[in-house]
């Protein structure tokens, strides 16, 4: 049995508790590791680690961090099948996913910041009697790091690299649900090089490790993604200390299809923005708005393809859908199927448990992409986040009316739209309350653009400069001369 114990200081120890939780395999159900459950103590250990790091990290240069960040992403890169492999067996995401988007990111996010900074420029503002004001960026000491299980390589490392780029330490607290690429970073990040105390990494769940880390009087910045419920307390933890505060939440993000889009483009593209990574990504379109005049057309196309998708084994390199996280979250999400058709909608396809499973994947946690018709907009299945293989679809008849069913959403993450027409386009991109706007594409990412949630969806950027800037204090300098 795998043992996942905390990294502090560059070296791997047991919580000081000795208490453990399992981490369960999503294909199968077996418990695969026994990892870190930790709490305060350890937490206190991490960030005093941490802080002892900080004076020779924040004046070692831009040029040596960003070495030792490009050899750290080497690594990643040349440990990619395992770390893909492992991605899938901790997540239950096909593991042809983890190595088209998860691993990928992952090195693109440590090669991206490590160059970042050597580019970095300041702003200065002289004034007419000669004097000169500049801007410093400074790292700020701490920084507290909190990723969720969808994309846990993915996000750790999207975090991790602008902190530690920009001259921080860090305290990293990864899913309780997915430790084990974290645990194998830790084993790389060391490998590399980068200095102990630098990346520390605690294991253990929300209520234990991640409120310690949140409220930890010496820890003057974090950031959160994760759940929307999660970041109040979040929130509500770390405001009365004055933090700086990231927060990269959930969503119920609109796909919204027009009558003169490529509608086979637009079916694919449909495709993954409803079911990659079984739904359980944050920028999902799980609520489907089509233009009447094509909306039977494009639903026949849709569900067509839907059908076909291949639910099963993460591990085999055909499988389109996986398994969810856990059998809670799987009892969640076909619960929402089941007040689907409570609320008078009609699931269309999907939504039980797909037949015909091997033997080994009897305790796993699979659910056949459903595609659900005939909701109100009003409703909880089409206004609460799902985070599952579950789509709605609704007809609209104009743009005004496809903008107010899109922004009628206490949500406001991101938004696909899908037409050959540039100036409407153009005009629905502006009036949508989403952070991001995809127009004919979904989840094309580039990392220097701003990237955060509206609405309950979350409060700041991150991403490119807004990143580093996330990561940095500004200090004005005046000098009278
Ligand atoms: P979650 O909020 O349950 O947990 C996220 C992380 O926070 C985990 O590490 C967890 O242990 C920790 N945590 C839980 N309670 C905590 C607390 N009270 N204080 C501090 N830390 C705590 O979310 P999840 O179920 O892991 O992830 C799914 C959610 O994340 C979805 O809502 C999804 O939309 C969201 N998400 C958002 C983005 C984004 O960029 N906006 C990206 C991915 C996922």
């Amino acid at each position: 049995m795998r043992r996942v114990l905390n990294f502090i200081g560059g070296e791997f120890c047991p919580p000081a508790s000795g208490k453990t939780l399992a981490d369960v395999d999503p294909a199968t159900g077996e418990v695969i590791a026994e990892i870190a459950d930790s709490d305060r103590e350890d937490v206190d250990a991490a960030v005093s680690a941490a802080a002892r790091a900080f004076p020779s990290w924040r004046r070692t240069s831009a040029e040596e961090r960003s070495k030792l960040l490009m050899r750290l992403a080497d690594l990643v890169e040349e440990n990619f099948d395992e770390l893909a492999s492992l991605e899938s067996l901790d997540n239950g995401k096909p593991v042809s996913l983890a190595r088209r988007i998860d691993v990928p990111r992952a090195v693109r996010n440590f090669r991206f910041f490590a160059t970042a900074i050597l580019h970095t420029e300041t702003k200065c503002h002289p004034m007419d009697d000669g004097s000169l004001n500049y801007t410093l960026r400074q790292p700020l000491g701490v920084a507290g790091l909190i990723s969720p299980w969808n994309l846990p390589l993915y996000l750790l490392t999207w975090k991790i690299a602008p902190a530690v780029a920009s001259g921080n330490c860090c305290v990293a607290k990864p899913s309780e649900l997915t430790p084990l690429t974290a645990n194998r970073l830790a084993e790389l990040a060391r490998e590399a090089g980068i200095p102990p105390g630098v990346i520390n990494i605690v294991h253990g769940r929300g209520a234990g490790a991640g409120r310690a880390l949140t409220s930890h009087p010496e820890v003057p910045l974090i950031s959160f993604t994760g759940g929307t419920q999660t970041g109040k307390d979040v929130m509500a933890l770390a405001g009365p200390l004055f933090k700086k505060v990231s927060l990269e939440l959930g969503g119920k993000n609109p796909n919204i299809v027009f009558g003169d889009a490529d509608l086979e483009e637009a079916v694919a593209g449909s495709i993954p923005s409803s079911f990659a990574n079984q739904g359980e990504i944050c920028l999902c379109g799980s609520r489907i708005f089509v233009e009447r005049t094509i909306y039977d057309e494009f639903l026949r196309r849709f569900l067509d393809r839907t059908k076909r998708l291949k639910v099963g084994d993460p591990q085999d390199p055909a499988t389109d859908v996986g398994a969810l996280i856990s059998e809670a979250h799987l009892e969640k999400v076909s619960g929402y199927v089941a007040l689907a058709r409570q609320e008078g909608g009609e699931v269309l396809c999907g939504g039980g448990r797909p037949a015909g499973l091997p033997d080994r994947l009897r305790g796993g946690y699979y659910l056949e992409p459903a595609v659900i018709s005939g909701l109100a907009c009003s409703g909880r299945v089409m206004q609460e986040e799902i985070f599952g293989p579950v789509v709605t679809v609704t007809p609209f008849d104009s743009p005004e009316e496809a903008v107010a069913q899109a922004n009628g959403s206490r949500y406001g993450l991101s938004a696909s739209v899908w037409t050959r027409d540039l100036g409407k386009a153009h005009r629905v991109a502006a009036a949508l309350e989403s952070g991001t706007v995809w127009v004919n594409t979904w989840l094309t990412r580039d990392l220097r653009v701003p990237f955060g949630g509206m609405k309950d969806s979350g409060v700041g950027r991150e991403g490119g400069f807004d990143s580093l800037d996330f990561f940095t204090e500004a200090k004005n300098v005046c000098v009278k001369l």
